[in-house]
């Protein structure tokens, strides 16, 4: 829409001028033959127009540098095609004949120059072919002081001196396209037909300017060349956008491909990596659960060899060494809790007749039994029984006070008189001394000390007949 206005505008400011022109200019003859040859200059101008206002809004759209320098190209080559058909822009300001014969001259290298830079611009000539960039260069310098010559040539000479740097630049530009190297063929193709159409048309215009044909049938056939070449150039920069916008929509396509690849294999990495930590934690889990395991097995173990260390085997009961551990434990807790410790010490009456008369190992069994005996009569928890050395016996008794040790003792000396031993055929029957001690926060006294007491008292059944209690009390100092 905006395109159509500016052409639009660009048709009213072309009528405008060819008036102005005309007006200036050229005298107007009512000729029917040059009337048609107005007519075909305003639609020319016309569409010149409206083609380089929109290469240039094609350009601004695009942002492509090069689009505004072929939209100028255009505007320039138009204008000196007209110039080369009698059109003359500078008689608006003079009637210099030198001066109005530069004209023509001085838009043919503008727009020769103009189409340099397009050609720069497009093979990118600066930075990959730099021969043919000084070439360029060079015939630019050239057409820039060839300016001049068009003061001193006479009318009919400036054809040739517009025409000649055109053929030249063809001619050069048709070298560069062919020794341009670029990834797209078809570009330098494309160019290289534009150049040989132009080259064509030159030629057939030097033929006509020589077999003398009218001034207006070339400058006809200059428009012809020139609309052949703003399609072809047209067509060439939109397959360049083409190009460009294909190649943007690949990288763009190229780096979602990749991100889309990167992601995955992120994906299939952090899959991985929760595998193993999954594979991590249950063996972890496995391990731990081994060495619980081997934990418990070996605290099961611990416990065995504990209770291998203070049991004693023939008898079951506490051994002498767990006894010493207790006594001194009790002792203290006593002591602490201000509560009352009493021992009894049990001795089996006679016993190395039971050994002489029915064996040793008779008399094992013997201690066995007593040992059994002395278990079931311990009824409180806290009572300890243990084997002090061959057949005595020592009891620990916390929190009791001296009746209730004196109580269990004798019910220990009538449990063991009743109780019957059987041995092969015959029965034993046996007797235990007992002595017993009471500590009750006595001075002085130390588990060693209550020990010899209660084995004092043991010593005074024993002297008072056997088989019966005896009691020995702390001195109190
Ligand atoms: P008393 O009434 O004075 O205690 O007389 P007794 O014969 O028991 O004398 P004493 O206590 O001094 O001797 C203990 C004996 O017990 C000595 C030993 O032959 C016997 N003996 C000690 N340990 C064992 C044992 O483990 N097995 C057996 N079979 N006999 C033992
Ligand atoms: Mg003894
Ligand atoms: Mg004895």
């Amino acid at each position: 829409m905006r395109n159509l206005l500016i052409a639009i505008m660009g048709l009213l400011m072309t009528f405008l001028m060819s008036t102005v022109v005309n007006a200036q200019g050229i005298p107007v003859m009512a000729k029917p033959s040059l009337l048609l040859q107005l007519h075909i200059q305003h639609i020319f101008i016309g569409s010149s127009l409206i083609l380089s206002l929109m290469c240039f809004t094609w350009a601004r759209a695009s942002r492509s540098y090069n689009m505004g320098i072929l939209a100028l190209f255009f505007a320039i080559k138009s204008l000196g095609i007209l110039v080369a058909g009698d059109i003359s822009l500078f008689a608006l300001f003079t009637n210099n004949i030198h001066l109005l014969n530069t004209e023509g001259v001085l838009l043919a290298n503008l727009s020769n120059m103009l189409f340099f830079i397009f050609t720069i611009k497009l093979f990118s000539l600066k930075n990959h072919e730099s021969k043919s960039y000084q070439l360029l260069l060079r015939l630019a310098i050239i057409m820039t002081i060839s300016v001049p010559l068009s003061f001193v040539l006479s009318h009919s000479h400036t054809w040739l001196l517009t025409q000649i740097p055109i053929s030249i630049s063809l001619l050069a530009l048709l070298y560069v396209s062919r020794t341009v190297k670029k990834s797209d063929g078809r570009l330098p193709k494309i160019y290289s037909y534009i150049l040989l159409v132009q080259l064509s048309f030159n030629v057939i215009a030097y033929l006509l300017y020589f077999g003398s044909f009218s001034a207006q049938i070339i400058n006809y056939l200059d428009m012809l060349a020139f609309w052949f070449m703003t399609i072809m150039a047209t067509y060439l920069m939109g397959h360049t956008y083409y190009c460009h916008l294909r190649d943007e929509k690949l990288a763009q396509q190229q780096a979602l491909d990749s991100a889309i690849s990167s992601n995955r294999a992120q994906q299939k990495l952090s899959a991985l990596q929760d595998e193993s930590q999954e594979q991590l934690e249950s063996r972890v889990q496995e391990r731990t659960l081994e060495l619980k395991i081997a934990l418990q097995e070996l605290e099961t173990v611990n416990q065995e060899l504990k209770e291998k260390n203070t049991l004693d085997e023939l008898s079951g009961l506490y051994n002498r060494r767990y006894y010493d551990q207790k006594i001194l434990a009790e002792f203290r807790r006593s002591r602490r809790n201000l509560t009352p410790l009493s021992l009894i010490l049990v001795d089996i009456d006679h016993f190395k007749r039971v050994n002489d008369n029915y064996g040793h190992l008779t008399g094992d069994k013997c201690i066995v039994e007593v040992a059994s005996l002395l278990k079931s009569l311990l009824r409180r928890s806290t009572d300890v029984g243990c084997r002090y050395g061959g057949e005595e016996f020592c009891l620990i008794l916390p929190e009791t006070d001296e009746n209730g040790a004196l109580a269990l003792a004798q019910e220990i000396c009538q449990s063991v008189r009743q109780q019957k031993i059987s041995n092969n055929e015959s029965v034993i029957e046996l007797t235990v001394s007992c002595g017993v001690t009471t500590y009750q926060q006595e001075k002085e006294v130390t588990p060693e000390i209550i020990f010899e007491n209660v084995d004092k008292a043991l010593y005074k059944a024993k002297q008072a007949g056997r088989d019966q209690v005896q009691v020995s009390k702390f001195k109190l100092l």
